[in-house]
């Protein structure tokens, strides 16, 4: 399968080479050249099918010929090796939880399937390539876990120094091996113009690779779970409304990519903390970027959604055609807390903040008698410890690997200039 750029002025590329680059050259995210839907007797028995042989199925295309089909397999057996459950919370809503993975948050999916095929890639290369990656939270423990072992592939991750939780900052500095985590005197940005700082740096000897949420081998792969929800809803609910707590966007949009190879969702909701450049595009077709404002809801604190681009083209870049399938609203951290509260005391459910934030979409959208509204619980409460504490006034109960987590010994690298970045490097 061919990728081109949504800047349409770099060349197509293929999958391998999409994976490789991230970004296209004129700084414009990849987008499949074709996108065909499944046979629709598949989707009808779907529940004929193991979740290994769906995930195959939906990402078969978008790879093509460019990994042979038995080691594929393999990687999206790989990819996807815990539990995806929808868990009722009351009689038309269900949460789809997305926590079951080593580091609790979705975002494992995506950096186990592109650790695998950058590692499949890049297995002939004599020279290894380094993934360098600036985290304020979630990406860097998924990436790191994602790359834990990779042959031919070191994991380098910057993250600020007292700015992540201490789940998080076990999560990065505690694997070994071919992960080294460097710890910034400073702010995420920090971190981040560092990273930006060693891939312009033509001194820097080391193939660089970053691991961004807007590669196409970390978006296409979340599509399988909204198949697996659907594999457990379809024979008793007909119209199913996802409701997605969304920051970059990247997680909604793989949702709607699995709209458009056929299975049949009825709406979407992108559900948004106070960052709300999308839903106020909503209203007036207006896209207006904006500086982030933090929140509790930390991972989804974006200006500017760099994959709102990729839903707008599964549109045609038609704006009414987008609002008939597509709603966005925005929610405020008191409401979030409130929802928090409305979901344990109705449905003695434990929600983190952005799956409340997800509930608080189904909620506004106002479910028809005929719907079934399902919101993605994207991260484990506990990684939001003291929020999720204060906010039922509850002690939560901590999973027995966490406690392992918690016990095992940090390491890490402290540095506070890109000069002690670029003299790691070399
Ligand atoms: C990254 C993240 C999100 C936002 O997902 P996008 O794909 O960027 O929209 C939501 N919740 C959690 C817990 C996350 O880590």
């Amino acid at each position: 399968m061919n990728y081109y750029s949504l800047n349409h002025k770099a060349p197509n590329v293929s999958f391998k080479d999409a994976v490789v680059n991230g970004l296209a050259p004129d700084r414009g995210l990849y987008f499949p050249e074709n996108i065909t839907p499944l046979p629709e007797d598949f989707i009808q028995n779907i529940d004929q099918f193991t979740k290994e042989e769906i995930a195959f199925k939906a990402i078969e295309q978008f790879i093509g010929d460019e990994i042979p089909k038995d080691i594929l397999q393999k990687i999206v057996a790989e990819t996807i090796s815990f539990d995806f459950p929808v868990v009722p919370i009351d009689k038309n809503i269900g949460t789809l939880e997305l926590f079951h993975g080593p580091t609790l948050a979705f975002k494992d999916v995506g950096a186990r399937f592109m650790a695998r095929c950058l590692g499949y890639f890049n297995q002939k290369n004599t020279n290894k390539v380094t993934v360098l990656v600036a985290t304020s939270g979630d990406t860097g423990g998924a990436v790191a876990n994602g790359f834990l072992g990779v042959k031919g592939v070191d994991v380098v991750i910057l993250y600020p120094s007292g700015k992540v939780s201490d789940i998080q900052e076990k999560q990065l500095t505690t694997l070994g091996q071919n992960i080294t985590a460097l710890e910034v005197n400073g702010v995420f940005d920090d971190c981040q113009d560092m990273v930006k700082s060693a891939f312009l740096d033509t001194e820097i000897k080391r193939q660089l690779t970053s691991a961004n949420s807007i590669n196409v081998a970390r978006w296409l792969p979340q599509m399988f779970y909204y198949f697996f929800a659907y594999k457990q809803l379809y024979k008793k609910h007909k119209n199913i409304v996802f409701s997605v707590p969304s920051g970059n966007f990247g997680n909604i949009c793989a949702g709607m990519m699995a709209q458009k190879l056929g299975l049949p969702i009825k709406h979407f909701i992108a559900a948004t903390n106070v960052n709300d450049t999308v839903p106020q595009f909503m209203k007036d077709g207006k896209y207006e970027p904006k500086s982030s404002q933090p929140t509790i809801s930390n991972a989804m604190d974006v200006g500017n959604p760099s994959n709102f681009i990729r839903i707008q083209q599964l549109f045609d870049n038609n704006f009414s055609s987008l609002k008939t399938g597509f709603s966005s609203f925005s929610f405020s951290d008191t409401e979030t807390k409130e929802a928090m509260q409305r979901i344990y005391t109705n449905s003695s459910y434990i929600a983190d903040p952005h799956g409340a934030v997800g509930y608080l979409g189904l909620e506004k959208h106002q479910l028809k008698a005929d719907e079934y509204g399902v919101f993605l619980e994207t991260a484990h409460p506990v990684k939001f410890l003291d929020v999720v504490e204060s906010t039922l006034d509850k002690k939560i109960a901590i999973p027995a690997d966490i406690k392992e987590l918690i016990k095992k010994e940090k390491k890490s690298i402290l540095i506070a200039s890109y000069k002690e970045l670029k003299d790691f490097l070399q």
